[in-house]
């Protein structure tokens, strides 16, 4: 096995367990792409084996702290049935059969994410190691996720590009890894709602697992309200709160086919006096169009997607936040609601509090917190690994 040699006193993070050797920290050593390699200190001490990624900032993802540990066949294996094993208690309790199995570095699979929607799995394998265990992985899932029909792998055009792997686009970017190919669309419960997932042109695997608890938290202050749900995809947030009794929902996103699909999660439902539509535009237009026509909401849910792809677009994102956030609180009746959401990972949440605060001063409106709602459980966050955290949101009620 080959071996890499941090420079002096870049051994820190490694030591406390954090999963990423940048190639800034590396002072001799190298290997091919997806190759297992011991680090070691600048005094040559052990400090465990990672996976090598030679086209990648992130050199090295640590796999194993624990010379006895070797990545080998059984490690991934053992890897990811403790990660599907962590899971039981969301097949125990039946609320939703769509669940992230493994979530990659804070599961101890650096670069793996593995999504379960009723059945089926749909993977993504976006560093070079994940690329090298992809089999072994995969036939573990099979073997580990309850009543698996089938696994699939969904590649990553961008992220695959930074970790100079084969990028495939379209529908070659889906292949089968293990037993059968799943249909076009697989139906997912959640609650009180099912939703239809298009495993291979959807966004991420599919489906927005990660948003699970903040839409269950929208649900339960939906009732009698007339919500505007903006980005809504296939509707997921707009449909909870329908089934809570909304009295109207009108739901927004760039993408006819993401609404196609919402008007078709719609009619999967119950039938109830909701009225729901679907509207085909620009957010930040839209929401100006609404103040122009001096529309109003009970219940305003913003999830955009990611503003910032690296700390240095912070600043940029944070205009962002704060134009749509200032936008939609404009729009609240008196007592209203806003369900506001940040996906940056370089946003954190004492920087997404203050665009907020931001925003409600320049409208001249008091709003307080209700619920604060972060990645649902299946998307953990490894202590050593607080990269991990990157969706976090609030609901807050208008005082005014
Ligand atoms: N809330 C959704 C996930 C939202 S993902 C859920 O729970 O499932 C973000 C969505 O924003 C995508 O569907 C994308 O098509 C849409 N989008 C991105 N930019 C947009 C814009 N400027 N205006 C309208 N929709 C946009």
């Amino acid at each position: 096995m080959k071996s890499v040699t941090l420079k002096p006193k870049r051994d820190y993070s490694v030591r406390r367990r954090h999963p990423w050797v940048f190639s800034g920290a590396i002072a001799e050593g190298d290997a091919g792409a997806g190759d297992t390699v011991e680090v070691l200190s600048s005094e040559g001490e052990f400090l465990g084996y990672g996976s090598y990624s030679p086209s990648s900032q992130i050199r090295v993802r640590m796999t194993s702290f624990d010379r006895g540990r070797v990545p080998d066949a059984a490690f991934v294996e053992s890897a990811v049935a403790c990660s599907v094993g962590r899971r039981a208690g969301f097949f125990a309790n039946a609320y939703t059969n769509a669940v992230r199995l493994v979530n990659a570095e804070s599961d101890g699979l650096p670069g793996v994410v593995a999504d379960f929607y009723a059945g089926w799995v749909v993977c993504q394998f976006t560093s070079a190691g994940a690329e090298r265990w992809k089999r072994e992985v995969a036939q573990a899932l099979m073997k580990f996720a309850p009543f698996c029909r089938g696994v699939a792998e969904r590649s990553d055009a961008d992220v695959r590009a930074k970790e100079g792997l084969e990028a495939r686009s379209g529908d070659a970017a889906f292949a089968v890894l293990e037993g059968e190919e799943p249909p076009e669309l697989v139906e997912i419960a959640e609650g009180p709602c099912k939703f239809l997932v298009d495993v291979r042109r959807g966004h991420k695997t599919g489906f927005y697992l990660d948003q699970r608890d903040a839409r269950a938290a929208v649900g339960a202050l939906a009732n009698g309200a007339d919500v505007l749900n903006c980005f809504s995809y296939t509707g997921a947030f707009g449909l909870h709160a329908r089934a809570a009794g909304a009295a109207s929902v009108v739901q927004v996103d760039a993408s006819a086919d993401a609404l196609e699909l919402a008007r078709r999660n719609e009619a999967l439902a119950h039938a109830c006096g909701t009225k729901v539509d679907y509207v085909e535009a620009d957010v930040f237009a839209y929401l100006r169009k609404c103040r122009d026509e001096g529309r109003s909401f009970d219940m305003i849910v913003l999830d955009p997607p990611k503003f910032a792809e690296s700390r240095s677009q912070v600043m940029k994102a944070a205009r962002g936040y704060k134009d749509i956030n200032l936008l939609a609180m404009k729009l609240l009746r008196p007592g209203g609601l806003l369900a506001t959401f940040s996906c940056s990972g370089a946003m954190t949440e004492d920087l997404f509090d203050k665009v907020l605060a931001e925003a409600s001063d320049d409208v001249h409106r008091d709003f307080q917190t209700v619920a604060a709602t972060r990645q649902a459980a299946d998307h953990p966050v490894a202590l050593s690994f607080p990269e991990g955290f990157y969706l976090k949101g609030k609901i807050l009620r208008s005082l005014t």
